[in-house]
C-alpha cells in the first residue's frame, strides 16, 4: 500500500532534528517531521545529478510511460491522497479531492507532452551567409530542477513542477511547504511504483530560507521553480545567478460584473462564493476585489450575503464541511487585522469579520479606503470587497490599479466590452463570463507584475526545463 511513513522514517533517520506537523484545524499531532540539516539537501542534489546522468537517456515513451502509471496510482489512492492534503493543510476534504483529480489530469497532460519536445527545421540560407546549409533544432533535458513549493495546493502544484520536469528527462529536488510535507512525499511514492528510479525526485523537508539556500547555491541545480509569496520569489530571482527560474506568485484577483448580468446575479453570487470563500480564500487566484455596476450592487451584495451565511464551519475532513481553519495562527491574526483597519477606517461589513477556531468567518465588505491593506495586498483569507462603480471604464482602471497582475474575471454580455477587458486588464489570464478563480491545467498560467515571471501549464513549462540546441548541416 501506499504510504509517506517508509519515506519519512528514512529521512528522519538521517536528520538529527524534527519539527511537530500538527492539522492546522485541531491542532493535533500528525507526524515528527524531519527538519532536514544543508548536508541532506547537498546529498539529494548529489543523487539527482547522479541519476540524471542515466535518465537523461530514458526514451520519451518510456517518461510518458512511468508519467501515465503514476496517474493511474494516484486515482487509485483518491481518498488516501485527498485525506492527506486534508489534514496537513486544513483543506476541506471534497476540494482536497478535486485537487487530487486535477492531479491526475496534470499527470496525464505531462505523459502527452514528453511525446511533443518537436524541435524545427530552419533554412539557414535565409541569410547572406547560409548558402548550402540546413539546421535543425532539438530541446534536450537540463539536468537537477529544484521546486520549493507552498502549503496551499501540496499536491497538484508539486506536479506542476514534477510533471514537466520528468517528461523533459530532467530529475527533481522538492522542497515542499513546511506545513504540507506528506502529500509531496505520498507522490513521490507514487512516481517511484510507477518505476521512476528513486533519485530522480527527491524530497528534502524542513525550513524553506535555510534549505533554498542551499538549492540555490549549488551550480548543480540548473532550475528553480517557485510558487509562493512574492516577497520570497522576489528573493529568490536575485540570487539565482545565471539558473533559469520560474515564478509563479501571489494576486489581489479582480472580478468586473455589469449591468448586463442583472438578470443572473443570483447565479453570480453562486460562482463568487466558491471564488471567494474555497478552501478559506487561500487561493492564489481568490477572487478579492469585486466592481458591480452601481445599479446591480445592493442586489449582489444581498445575494452573495444570503449564500455565504449557509457556509459550513468544521473539520477539515468531514464532507459536509465549506470551510474551516486558515493555515496558522499568524496567519488569522494577520486576515482579522487587516478586516479590522478596514472597518476602523468607515468600511462597510455586511457579512463575517470574526475569528471562528483557527480560521475566518466568510467576510464581505463594501467601501473599503483604496489604501487599505483588504485593498491593495492579497489577503490570502476568506474575504471579499465589494466596489461600486459607474461604467466599465471605470471598473477596468481600478482592477488595474493593483501591484499583481495574475487572473481577472469578467461578466458582461457585450462582446465589445468583452474583447476590451481582454485586450487592456493587465494581467496573465483574463476569465470573460467566469470569476478570476479558475486555472485549467494545461493552459499557460503565468503573473506579470508582482504576481510572477515565466509561465506555467505543462506544455509551456517543459519548454522552460530544457534546452534548446540547434545543429547545422552543410551539405555545399
Ligand atoms: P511562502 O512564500 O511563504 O512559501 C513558499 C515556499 O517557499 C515554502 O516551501 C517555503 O518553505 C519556501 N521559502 C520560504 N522562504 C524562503 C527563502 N528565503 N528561500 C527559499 N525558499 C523559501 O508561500 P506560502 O505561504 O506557502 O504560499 C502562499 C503564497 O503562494 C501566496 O502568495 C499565493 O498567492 C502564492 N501562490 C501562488 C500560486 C501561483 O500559481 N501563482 C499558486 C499557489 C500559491
Amino acid at each position: 500500500m501506499l504510504s509517506y511513513k517508509g519515506y519519512l522514517d528514512k529521512i528522519r533517520e538521517e536528520s538529527k532534528n524534527t519539527y511537530p506537523l500538527k492539522n492546522p484545524h485541531n491542532n493535533e499531532l500528525i507526524e515528527e517531521v524531519p527538519e532536514c540539516p544543508d548536508e541532506l539537501m547537498e546529498a539529494a542534489i548529489s543523487k539527482a545529478d547522479d541519476a540524471f546522468q542515466s535518465f537523461k537517456n530514458v526514451s520519451s515513451h518510456e517518461r510518458a510511460s512511468i508519467l501515465d502509471k503514476t496517474a493511474q496510482i494516484v486515482e487509485d489512492n483518491l481518498e488516501l491522497f485527498a485525506t492527506t492534503i486534508s489534514m496537513e493543510s486544513a483543506k476541506p476534504i471534497k476540494f482536497a479531492k478535486g485537487e487530487v483529480s486535477r492531479t491526475v489530469e496534470t499527470l496525464k497532460f505531462s505523459a502527452i507532452e514528453a511525446k511533443k519536445l518537436e524541435g524545427e527545421s530552419i533554412p539557414l540560407d535565409a541569410a547572406l551567409n547560409g548558402k548550402g546549409r540546413d539546421a535543425y533544432t532539438i530541446y534536450q533535458p537540463i539536468g537537477v530542477v529544484g521546486a520549493i513549493t507552498p502549503f496551499n495546493f501540496p499536491l497538484n502544484l508539486v506536479v506542476h513542477k514534477a510533471g514537466p520536469a520528468i517528461a523533459a528527462g530532467n530529475t527533481i529536488v522538492v522542497k515542499p511547504a513546511e506545513q504540507t510535507p506528506l502529500s509531496s512525499i505520498l507522490l513521490r511514492e507514487a512516481f517511484v511504483k510507477a518505476g521512476l528510479p528513486e533519485d530522480a525526485f527527491i524530497v528534502v523537508t524542513g525550513e524553506g530560507p535555510r534549505l533554498g539556500q542551499v538549492l540555490l547555491n549549488d551550480e548543480r541545480v540548473q532550475k528553480i521553480t517557485f510558487t509562493g509569496s512574492p516577497q520570497v520569489g522576489k528573493l529568490i530571482k536575485s540570487q539565482a545567478g545565471l539558473k533559469k527560474v520560474t515564478l509563479e506568485l501571489g494576486n489581489n484577483s479582480a472580478l468586473y460584473i455589469d449591468q448586463s448580468f442583472e438578470d443572473q446575479i443570483e447565479q453570480i453570487a453562486d460562482k463568487v462564493v466558491v471564488g471567494a470563500f474555497s478552501y478559506n480564500g487561500q487561493v492564489c487566484i481568490s477572487t478579492q476585489r469585486i466592481y458591480v455596476h452601481d445599479r446591480i450592487a445592493e442586489d449582489f451584495i444581498k445575494h452573495l450575503k444570503n449564500k455565504s451565511e449557509k457556509l459550513n464551519f468544521g473539520e477539515p475532513t468531514d464532507e459536509s464541511t465549506d470551510y474551516s481553519s486558515l493555515i496558522n495562527e499568524k496567519s488569522q491574526n494577520r486576515v482579522f487585522e487587516w478586516i479590522k483597519e478596514a472597518t476602523e477606517n468607515g468600511a462597510v461589513l455586511h457579512l463575517g469579520g470574526n475569528k471562528i477556531g483557527n480560521g475566518i468567518e466568510p467576510t464581505i465588505l463594501s467601501d473599503v479606503d483604496p489604501s487599505a491593506k483588504l485593498s491593495c495586498e492579497e489577503v490570502f483569507g476568506p474575504v471579499v470587497i465589494v466596489n461600486k462603480v459607474n461604467n466599465s471604464q471605470e471598473a477596468l482602471e481600478e482592477m488595474n490599479h493593483s501591484q499583481y497582475g495574475l487572473n481577472a474575471g469578467v461578466f458582461t454580455k457585450d462582446l465589445k466590452q468583452a474583447l476590451l477587458f481582454g485586450h487592456e486588464l493587465d494581467v496573465g489570464q483574463v476569465l470573460i463570463n467566469d470569476v478570476p478563480t479558475l486555472r485549467f491545467d494545461h493552459m499557460p498560467y503565468g503573473g506579470r507584475k508582482n504576481s510572477g515571471y515565466g509561465y506555467e501549464g505543462v506544455k509551456y513549462a517543459i519548454k522552460e526545463m530544457v534546452n534548446r540546441k540547434l545543429i547545422s548541416l552543410n551539405y555545399s
